[in-house]
C-alpha cells in the first residue's frame, strides 16, 4: 500500500468519523424539538393552539397547546400556566395531571402545560443541568424535558445588551427571553413578547376570572412557597389560604410590587379583569448552593448543602435530609390551584367552577405525581 492510498483510507475514516458524530448530534439536537406526549382526559373539549390569539406565532417554536375543559353549564373561567419557566418542572407537571385527569361540570378551563414551548427545546449553558427526568408510573416510564428558564436562543437570537420590556422596565439583555418578563407582550416584538402578547389576548378575549401562572425558585429565595398575588385578588388569596392552612399547606401571601414590570401577576392584574396570581414552590436543582444537579436531584430534593444552609438559617423554608421533593411540589400546586378555584366560587357564585376527577394532591403528597399520570401510549 502506498502512502496515497494511506491518506486516503486515512481521511476516508476520518469523514466517516464526522459525518457519524454529526448524525448523533443531529439527532440529540432534533429530539430536543419534539414534544413529549400529554395524553388529555376523556373530558377534553378541545386541543387549541396557542397561535389562534396571535397568528404570527403559527407552526412555529412558541406555537404551544391549549387544553380546554368546558362544563355543560356555564360558570367561571380559568387559566393554568405551567412551564413559563421550563427549568420549574412542579408547575409543569401539575398542568399536565390536570389535563390527564380533569372533568369540567360547571365552568371553563384552559391549561397551558407548556407556556414558554421553545424554551422546553434546551438547557441552561453551564448548568450541568440533565436533558430529562423519568417517572415510572404502574405501566411504564414518562419521561419528560428539563428544559431552560428562557427562550431558545436558536429561536430568538441576538440578546440586546441591556433590554427594555413590554411594561417599559430596564432588563438585562438576557431577560428578552424571560416569558415572565415579558408582558402585556408586544404584537410585533420578539418571540418571547409575541408569546406574552398572546396568552395576554387569550385572557382578554376568553374574559379569564382567574389566571395562574405556576412556579418554581431556589430555597434561599425569599418568594418561595409563595402565593403572589395582585392587588385585585388580594381577598381570594386570603381565603384560599385559610383553606390551605386548614390542608397543612402553609403559603406565604405576597402582595405584586407595583413597580415589578412585565411579570405575569402585576401586567394580567393591570391590562385584563382576571384575578392574577403567581405561586412558587421550593426546588434546590433551581438554587445556587446545590451540589451536581440531576435527575434525581430534581425529583427527589434532596441535598446536603441546603441542610447545613438551613441549620445556619439562611434559607427561607424548612429543609431537612428528606429535602423538598417533586411530589410535595406538584401537591402544593394543585392544592392552591383547587383552593383558589373555590374561593373564586364562593366569593362569586357565578363564577364557580365545578370540578370532577382534580388530581388528588393528598395522594400526589403520598404515592407522587406518577400516581395520577396516564400510562405512556394508553390512549
Ligand atoms: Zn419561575
Amino acid at each position: 500500500m502506498n502512502r496515497h492510498t494511506i491518506l486516503k483510507a486515512a481521511n476516508a475514516l476520518l469523514l466517516a468519523g464526522v459525518l457519524s458524530v454529526t448524525w448523533f448530534a443531529g439527532r440529540a439536537f432534533h429530539r430536543m424539538h419534539v414534544n413529549d406526549p400529554i395524553y388529555p382526559a376523556p373530558g377534553l373539549t378541545e386541543k387549541i393552539l396557542l397561535s389562534r390569539y396571535h397568528s404570527a406565532l403559527r407552526s412555529g417554536p412558541a406555537d404551544t397547546e391549549i387544553y380546554l375543559f368546558s362544563g355543560k353549564e356555564k360558570g367561571g373561567r380559568l387559566l393554568v400556566l405551567g412551564g413559563t419557566h421550563p427549568n420549574e418542572p412542579a408547575g409543569f407537571l401539575a398542568a399536565v395531571l390536570m389535563v390527564e385527569n380533569l372533568q369540567v361540570e360547571k365552568g371553563d378551563v384552559w391549561i397551558i402545560p407548556r407556556a414558554n414551548r421553545s424554551g422546553f427545546t434546551h438547557n441552561d449553558p453551564q448548568e450541568a443541568s440533565p436533558q430529562r427526568f423519568v417517572l415510572t408510573t404502574a405501566k411504564g416510564d414518562r419521561s419528560f424535558r428539563f428544559g431552560s428558564r428562557l427562550t431558545n436562543p436558536v429561536h430568538q437570537w441576538p440578546d440586546p445588551i441591556l433590554h427594555i420590556n413590554p411594561a417599559g422596565q430596564v432588563l438585562s439583555g438576557s431577560d428578552s427571553r424571560n416569558l415572565n418578563r415579558a408582558y402585556p407582550g408586544k404584537k410585533e416584538g420578539v418571540l418571547t413578547e409575541r408569546t406574552a402578547f398572546a396568552i395576554m389576548e387569550l385572557i382578554r378575549t376568553e374574559g379569564i376570572d382567574l389566571a395562574l401562572d405556576l412556579h418554581e425558585a431556589a430555597p434561599e429565595y425569599p418568594v418561595i412557597n409563595a402565593m403572589v398575588f395582585h392587588e385585585n385578588s388580594a381577598e381570594l388569596a386570603a381565603v384560599a389560604l385559610m383553606d390551605l392552612q386548614l390542608q397543612n399547606m402553609d403559603f406565604r401571601l405576597e402582595e405584586s410590587p407595583p413597580s415589578l414590570r412585565g411579570l405575569s401577576h402585576r401586567e394580567w392584574g393591570d391590562h385584563s379583569e382576571a384575578a392574577s396570581i403567581l405561586l412558587e414552590s421550593a426546588n434546590v436543582s433551581h438554587g445556587r448552593l446545590k451540589g451536581k444537579t440531576s435527575a434525581s436531584l430534581i425529583v427527589e430534593g434532596r441535598d446536603k448543602n441546603y441542610v447545613r444552609a438551613a441549620a445556619r438559617g439562611l434559607l427561607f423554608v424548612p429543609f431537612d435530609e428528606a429535602g423538598i421533593p417533586l411530589k410535595e411540589r406538584v401537591a402544593r400546586h394543585l392544592a392552591a390551584v383547587r383552593s383558589l378555584t373555590a374561593g373564586l366560587g364562593d366569593m362569586h357564585p357565578d363564577r364557580e367552577i365545578i370540578l370532577h376527577r382534580f388530581p388528588s394532591p393528598e395522594l400526589v403528597r403520598e404515592k407522587g405525581a406518577e400516581a395520577c399520570l396516564a400510562p405512556p401510549n394508553q390512549r
